[in-house]
């Protein structure tokens, strides 16, 4: 099974990710995490990228597309992944597509996650995660046993850089003129679909299940 998951920042792409890959065994590929990887090991890449993260930013489409090309050539790629936060521009969305078809692969659905703002917003600014597992936590929907640290291997949990206030929101501006228009590009292959969170209490990991039964493979 390919995925992509879809939405905003915060509207828990990532959590969502980490179920499937789980329940499918497959690889969960956040182009985030390979990034912030990047940056926290001080490679060229992490230092051409860091300040544009910070900024709330998105890294330039030739530099993500390049790490993508490079995860889905690996063995670990070839029975199916789950795309988190990759694409977010329509040229990536392209370039996936013509990798993918290099391969006689595709897309076999787009999962968009609709969340209120006011939800997003609430859960980037309270999201604490793990800098060493990944694990992600929110210090008032699921907070630690123990504060500020991990349950699964007790590092300190961090903030990220780029869930400040002020940086969340230029980031969901940047996804409302960016990456929201890649709804209309996935709607026209009619592989999407859109899952509508209210109050951010759904078992959303379930509600995906069940729209992945529809979904021809
Ligand atoms: P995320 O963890 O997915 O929220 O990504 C954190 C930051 O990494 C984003 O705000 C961007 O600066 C950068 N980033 C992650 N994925 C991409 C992408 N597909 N295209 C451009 N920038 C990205």
């Amino acid at each position: 099974m390919n995925l992509i998951l879809l939405g905003a920042p915060g509207a828990g792409k990532g959590t969502l990710a980490k179920d499937l890959a789980k329940i499918f065994g497959i690889p969960q590929i956040s182009t985030g995490d390979m990034l912030r990887e990047a940056v926290a090991a001080g490679t060229e890449l992490g230092k051409k990228v860091k300040d544009i993260m910070d900024s709330g930013a998105l890294v330039p489409d030739d530099l993500v597309n390049a790490i993508v090309r490079e995860k889905l050539a690996r063995p670990e790629c070839h029975n199916g992944f789950i795309f988190d936060g990759y694409p977010r521009t329509k040229s990536q969305a392209e370039s996936l597509e013509n990798l993918l078809k290099e391969d006689g692969k595709k897309i076999d659905a787009v999962i968009l996650l609709e969340v209120p703002k006011e939800i997003v917003v609430k859960r980037l600014t309270n999201r604490r995660i793990c800098p060493h597992c990944g694990r992600i936590y929110n210090l008032i929907t699921m907070p630690p046993s123990k504060e500020g640290i991990c349950d699964g291997c007790s590092s300190k949990l961090i903030t990220r850089d780029d869930d400040k206030e002020e940086v969340v929101t230029r980031r969901y501006e940047v996804y409302l003129e960016r990456t929201a228009p890649l709804i209309e590009f996935y709607k026209q292959r009619e592989i999407l679909f859109t899952i509508t969170v209210q109050n951010g209490d759904e078992d959303v990991t379930q509600m995906v299940l069940n729209v992945l039964k529809r979904v021809r493979k």
